[in-house]
């Protein structure tokens, strides 16, 4: 899967790294062309736009990192805009174990998807892995081979297999498996609903009425990811439905064009938590959308780069504001660095609460001295009509440069006074913590 894609990014981000310099007519030719390879990807249309335009906005609103060439710090961006897509970075989002036993698990899907295989697979994998015992159930009364399908799997992985009562209907079998589950100590039942060829009123209102009696704490919808963005519009209806709660998608290990990965988490706001990779028992892989995405553009070691790269510059940022600190220095320069960061953070509120050495009292402090967010950019403004000098030696603002930055600013004296007043309290604020020792401090103070 992903091969064509992975090969026509590696085409655009070639063009954008053989270069020095980019212009934004650059940018924009390999945005137009990081387009048309996902639509040829088969990734939804919304979700091509959508993504071109997040990688636009990062690559105008991001500062440049001068250690790294323009053209990395755009893979970069669109690597994050990837993973960001595929789910965000951190931790793949497992299932959720915790509570009185049985846990439930229902499986939806179409006949076809992987369902009952994924069920094998999901069974094994809680067994091994989080050392709790699970009970298989069939509830595709309607074809047989089914339920014997699923109890041959049930056997490969280990897990119990509610016995087949000939004649008993859905709703009945899932509350004689939650039952069973709770008398025989089973600490999770999987029911494996019954799947169509296409989507039928019959079959949501069946899987509607077992989601009802059994109350599942995870409904799992399985899709054939080589459906491509047929995947993607079942998943939708399901949605519509069923209280889903992830997504496994089969047959990655295929070679579709990979569209609809790309586009499931996007179009239906819910987590892909597995991959199944092959017909074999153990074929299921937790989806982590950092790995996917570094799979899909094949360049983690400029990714690695820009990011250190990027630390880098936050820390020299940090040791010279630390240095200052440390002797007591902190002038409207640094203000000026500080409101800027604090701009990119989205605001000073969340971010005082992370100062070490910072206490209930300065923080009221700096909230009454105006530290919101509709102030940055006045305040910013501000400094900006201050000469070099007033901006290294604030004392020197009297009255009537007072005046003058105020007229320069668009704003009246008492907004200047109370800016040079803020100042002067984080400057005090600075030397007390400081002198705890600077280092704590930045690390809350550097994004
Ligand atoms: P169901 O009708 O939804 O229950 O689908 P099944 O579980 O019977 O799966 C249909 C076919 O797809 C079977 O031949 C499975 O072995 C195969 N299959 C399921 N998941 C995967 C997968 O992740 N990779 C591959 N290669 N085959 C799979």
């Amino acid at each position: 899967m992903f091969d064509a894609l992975t090969e026509r990014l590696s085409g655009v981000f070639d063009k954008l790294t053989g270069r020095g310099a980019l212009s934004e007519k650059d940018v924009d030719a390999a945005l137009r062309e990081i387009r048309v390879a996902l639509l040829e990807a088969d990734v939804a249309l919304p979700v091509v736009k959508d993504f071109v335009k997040t990688v636009k906005e990062r690559a105008v609103g991001e500062d440049v990192i001068r250690a790294v060439a323009p053209g990395q710090q755009v893979i970069k961006i669109v690597h994050d805009a990837l993973v960001g897509l595929l789910g965000g970075e951190g931790e793949p989002e497992g299932l959720s174990l915790t509570g009185e036993p049985p846990i439930v698990i229902l499986m939806a899907g179409l006949q076809g998807s992987g369902k009952t295989t994924t069920s094998a697979k999901l069974a094994r994998r809680i067994q091994t892995r989080d050392k709790k015992k699970v009970l298989l159930a069939s509830l595709d009364t309607r074809r047989p081979a089914a339920m014997e399908q699923l109890q041959q799997m049930a056997e490969q992985a280990e897990a119990g297999f509610l016995p087949i009562v000939q004649g008993q209907g859905a709703v009945d079998i899932a509350k004689r498996a939650v039952q069973a589950g709770r008398l025989q100590g089973y600490d999770v039942v999987i029911l494996d609903t019954a799947g169509r060829t296409s989507i039928d009123e019959d079959l949501m209102a069946e899987a509607k009425a077992i989601s009802d009696v059994s109350n599942p704490r995870e409904t799992l919808l399985v899709a054939d990811a080589l459906t491509g963005q047929d995947a993607v519009e079942t998943a939708r209806r399901f949605n519509e439905r069923l209280p889903l709660t992830g997504l496994v998608l089969t047959r990655m290990d295929g070679d579709g064009r990979g569209g609809a990965a790309l586009s499931m988490r996007h179009v239906t706001g819910l987590p892909i938590k597995f991959v199944g990779v092959s017909e074999k028992v153990d074929g299921l892989d937790a989806f982590d959308a950092k790995r996917m995405a570094g799979r899909i553009l094949g360049r983690g070691d400029i990714v690695a780069l820009v990011e250190k790269a990027a630390e880098e510059v936050d820390q020299e940022k940090a040791e010279r504001l630390a240095r200052k600190m440390a002797k007591g220095k902190f002038d409207m320069d640094d203000l000026a660095d500080q409101l800027n960061q604090l701009k990119k953070m989205g605001g000073l509120g969340g971010i005082m609460g992370l100062l070490p050495g910072m206490n209930k009292k300065m923080q009221a402090q700096a909230a009454a001295a105006g530290m919101d967010d509709n102030l940055l950019k006045q305040q910013t403004a501000i400094i900006s009509s201050m000469t070099k000098e007033e901006r290294r030696k604030p004392e020197l603002i009297k009255a009537s440069r007072r005046k003058r930055i105020a007229a320069g600013a668009g704003v009246g004296v008492p907004e200047v006074n109370k800016l040079l007043k803020m100042h002067r309290q984080m400057a005090d604020m600075m030397k007390k913590v400081g002198k705890k020792g600077p280092k704590g401090l930045l690390s809350g103070f550097t994004p």
